[in-house]
C-alpha cells in the first residue's frame, strides 16, 4: 500500500516535472533574445547587470559549450522563419577595432546593418581567476570572415574577443584592465556598437606630439588613415600651445549631406571651403593640418574623431551647410558638443549625424555623462570667436547675413574628440540667396577667411 502510494506519487510528480522541465529549457533558449528586446535601446551606462544564468560567467573560448549549445541553436533556428527579414535574417559583425587615447579607450565594433544587443558587466572571478569583463551579446547576427580577437593592452583594456556565442548571437567580450566606467552607445552608417572605457590606465599613453602618424602610439592598433592629407610648415615655428589642427569637411562619397533646390551637394561645398581653410592655417599660421578627407570620399564619422584623437591635433574644426525645412531660412551658426537645448537643434542633430531624432535622444542619454571628459569650456570658446569672425567676414561682403550664434548640439562627429572641437554650419543649402554663395568660390574663400580669423583669435587669446 505505502509502496503503490509511493509509486503513484512518484509518476504523478514526473508527470508534472517534466513538462516543467522542458518549458524551463525553451525559455532558457529564447531568453537570450528575448532578454535582448527588452533590453536593446535602454539607457546605457547601467553597470553590471546580472543575468542570474551560468552561461555568461563562463569563458567563453568554448567549443566546450557547443555542445550544451545545440539544443537552443536547433529552437533559435525553428523560430526563425517567423523573422520578417526570411532573406538575410542576420547582420554581419564587420569589424572590431579600438582606438587608445589618451583619456580613454574607444572599441567599436560595425555591422553591416542595425542589430539588437544588451551588455553586462562581470566582476573578476577568483575561482577561475578570470580578468573582470564587460561583454556585450548582438543578437541576429553573425561574424563576418576576418574579423579577429585584438590585443589592446593599453592599461585599460588587454583584449576584445569575438565569438559566435549561439547561432544568431555574437559575443563581444572585453577583457578589463584598469577600467572604471563606460559607456555604450550607436554610431551610424555603417551601424556601429560604441564602448568609451575610461579609468586609472597604468600605461601612460601620450598623444603623438611629433609630426607624422607613424609615430602615433604602438597600441593604438591604426588601420591606414584614408584620405588623410598631411601639410606641414616647418619653416615657421608652429603659434604657441596650439600646434596641429584637423580640418573636417562634412559628408563625402555616398552621403551628399544636404541638397540644395539649385542641385548643389553639402559634400562638394564643404570640400571646398575646407580646403581653402587648410591652406590658409599652414600659410598664414604654420599649423599643422589634417584633413580627415581632401577628396569625395566617404569617412564614418567616428572615423572623423579619431585621426584628430590619433594625430594629436589641438583642434578640430568640421565645416558643413545647413538645411531647413522653412526655404527662408539663412545664416551662420557654430556648435560645441552638448544636449540639445531645443527640438530644431536635435532635428538638425539627425540630419548631421545622419540618424532619427529618436538616435539622437538616446545619444543625449549618454552623452550627459560622457561630456565630463570633453573640453566643453575650450570648445564654447573656439566656437564663440569662430562664429563672431565668420559672420564678421561674411556680412561685410554680402548682403542680409544673419548671426545665429553660437549653439550646443549631439553631433556624432563631435563625440570623442578630446581636444576643443566644434562644428560650423556656414550657410544654408536650403535657401536659395545662400546656395548660389556656397557655389561661389569667393564666398567659399571668404567663409574660410572668417573660420582662419576666429582661430586665430581664439590661439591668441590663449596666450
Ligand atoms: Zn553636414
Amino acid at each position: 500500500m505505502t509502496k503503490k502510494l509511493c509509486l503513484l506519487i512518484f509518476i504523478i510528480f514526473m508527470a508534472l516535472l517534466l513538462p516543467g522541465m522542458a518549458i524551463a529549457e525553451q525559455n532558457g533558449a529564447k531568453s537570450p533574445a528575448r532578454d535582448a528586446e527588452h533590453h536593446a535601446g535602454k539607457k546605457a551606462g547601467k553597470a553590471g547587470k546580472k543575468t542570474g544564468k551560468a552561461s555568461p560567467s563562463r569563458k567563453k573560448k568554448s567549443g566546450k559549450v557547443s555542445g550544451k549549445k545545440s539544443a537552443k541553436t536547433a529552437k533559435l533556428k525553428k523560430a526563425l522563419p517567423r523573422d520578417p527579414e526570411k532573406a538575410a535574417p542576420f547582420a554581419l559583425v564587420k569589424e572590431l577595432r579600438h582606438w587608445s587615447n589618451p583619456d580613454y579607450t574607444r572599441i567599436a565594433v560595425a555591422l553591416d546593418r542595425e542589430a539588437k544587443f544588451e551588455f553586462h558587466r562581470l566582476p573578476r572571478n577568483e575561482e577561475l581567476q578570470s580578468s573582470p569583463r564587460l561583454y556585450i551579446d548582438i543578437s541576429g547576427a553573425k561574424i563576418a570572415p576576418g574579423v579577429k580577437d585584438i590585443t589592446i593592452g593599453d592599461g585599460l583594456l588587454k583584449k576584445a574577443r569575438i565569438a559566435q556565442f549561439s547561432s544568431g548571437t555574437v559575443r563581444v567580450v572585453l577583457d578589463l584592465d584598469s577600467m572604471k566606467d563606460y559607456k555604450v552607445f550607436t554610431f551610424s552608417d555603417p551601424f556601429s556598437i560604441i564602448i568609451d572605457a575610461k579609468g586609472d590606465r597604468q600605461t601612460e599613453i601620450t598623444r603623438a606630439r611629433e609630426p607624422g602618424i607613424s609615430t602615433l602610439p604602438a597600441t593604438a592598433a591604426i588601420k591606414p588613415l584614408p584620405a588623410v592629407e598631411k601639410t606641414r610648415e616647418t619653416a615657421r615655428p608652429a603659434i604657441g600651445k596650439i600646434r596641429r589642427i584637423v580640418v573636417d569637411a562634412g559628408h563625402g562619397g555616398h552621403d551628399p549631406g544636404a541638397l540644395g533646390a539649385g542641385g548643389s551637394r553639402e559634400k562638394d561645398v564643404v570640400l571646398q571651403i575646407a580646403l581653402r581653410l587648410a591652406r590658409k592655417l599652414k600659410e598664414e599660421l604654420g599649423l599643422d593640418v589634417v584633413l580627415t578627407r581632401s577628396t569625395d570620399v566617404f569617412i564614418e564619422l567616428k572615423e572623423r574623431t579619431a585621426i584628430a584623437n590619433q594625430v594629436g591635433a589641438d583642434l578640430f574644426v568640421s565645416i558643413h551647410a545647413n538645411a531647413a525645412l522653412s526655404r527662408n531660412t539663412n545664416g551662420i551658426e557654430t556648435y560645441y558638443l552638448n544636449l540639445a537645448k531645443t527640438e530644431k537643434v536635435a532635428q538638425l542633430a539627425a540630419q548631421e549625424n545622419g540618424t532619427t531624432l529618436e538616435k539622437v535622444s538616446l545619444l543625449q542619454a549618454v552623452l550627459f555623462d560622457l561630456m565630463a571628459n570633453y573640453k566643453l569650456n575650450d570648445s564654447a570658446h573656439l566656437a564663440d570667436e569662430v562664429q563672431k569672425a565668420v559672420y564678421h567676414r561674411v556680412a561685410a561682403k554680402y548682403s542680409g547675413v544673419k548671426n545665429l550664434g553660437v549653439k550646443q548640439g549631439p553631433f556624432y562627429v563631435l563625440v570623442g574628440a578630446t581636444m576643443p572641437s566644434i562644428l560650423v554650419e556656414t550657410a544654408f543649402l536650403s535657401n536659395e540667396k545662400e546656395e548660389a554663395r556656397l557655389k561661389d568660390p569667393a564666398y567659399q574663400e571668404c567663409t574660410a577667411e572668417g573660420v582662419l580669423d576666429g582661430i586665430r583669435e581664439y590661439i591668441a587669446s590663449l596666450k
